[in-house]
């Protein structure tokens, strides 16, 4: 397993959003981890990459102990992501914005930067090479000088993936990859994550596209309330009871939400 989780727990005073969820992630390939709304997804991979310590529990990646190391530690092992919502400077250009994915492997310091050392240019070409095959890999090698507020919403989502992809890691989480985007983005979307799962990067997706989940992944996660209830193939999860229910659930609940809203209102 590239990594595993035991007893993960993240508590918010009284709500327990992720709780005592074991996960295993196989290297290689494309994996998922779905649930309805509010089950603790963005919680689990905000724990993964560092960005809130856990309450209780571990995380192993690649066999080595990483729940208490800050992100930066965890970007230079090689675990990347994308937020669910778009962060990008838009100040920079396409290009620029894929060298900040860059900055946790960078290996010189702050100084030599500053001061401009021949170690920093060579350095500084090969980040630009890596770049550029960053934007290549997701297609949009011909808009490295273009601002990137200029681009189209599907290509901003590309770029985004290209920053993470940059310093070459081995674990890529994508948190709602496809959320917004057209059918024809959603495909071209597929067909980019194959290609990265293919070049050997192990990719984690959070998903709500069930569709697009079933298709490309060949293990989910399913999380509810918190818990992980349930892990397997698409097939298996499809047909879970537990999985059916959680959903069922989820929109049941849902409904009766709006129409105490609706009774509420009149
Ligand atoms: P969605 O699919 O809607 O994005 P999710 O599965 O990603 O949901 P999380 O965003 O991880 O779910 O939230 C899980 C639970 O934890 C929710 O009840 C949420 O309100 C709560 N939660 C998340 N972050 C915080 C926080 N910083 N403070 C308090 N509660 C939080």
């Amino acid at each position: 397993m590239l990594l595993t989780t035991h007893g993960l727990t993240r508590r918010y005073s009284g709500l327990v959003a992720v709780d005592g969820v074991d996960l295993a992630i196989p290297e290689g390939g494309i994996h998922a981890v779905i649930g309805p709304n509010g089950a603790g997804k963005t919680t689990l991979f905000n724990l993964l990459t560092g960005i809130v310590p856990p309450s209780e529990g571990g995380i192993v990646f690649d066999g080595q102990e990483i729940g208490s190391l800050p992100a930066h530690r965890r970007a230079a092992l090689g675990i990347a992501r994308t937020f669910q919502n778009i962060r990008l400077f838009s100040g920079m250009s396409v290009l620029e914005n894929v060298l900040t994915g860059l900055h946790p492997r960078l290996p010189t310091g702050l100084l030599a930067t500053m001061l401009r050392l021949p170690r920093f240019r060579a350095e500084e070409r090969d980040a630009v090479a890596s770049a550029r095959a960053a934007l290549e890999m997701v297609g949009l090698q011909a808009l490295a000088d273009a601002p990137a507020d200029a681009l189209s919403y599907g290509d901003q989502r590309r770029l985004e993936i290209a920053r993470a992809l940059v310093a070459a890691p081995r674990l890529l989480l994508l948190d709602e990859p496809a959320a917004g985007m057209n059918p024809a983005e959603t495909q071209g979307l597929g067909e980019l994550i194959r290609r990265i799962a293919a070049d050997g990067t192990t990719v984690l997706l959070v998903e709500h596209d069930m569709h697009f989940v079933m298709e490309l992944s060949e293990t989910i996660s399913v999380l509810n309330f918190g818990r992980l209830i349930f892990a397997g193939s698409p097939r298996e999860v499809r047909s879970e009871p537990k999985v059916v229910e959680a959903y069922l659930g989820a929109r049941l609940a849902a409904k009766l939400h709006a129409h105490a809203g609706t009774t509420h209102g009149q």
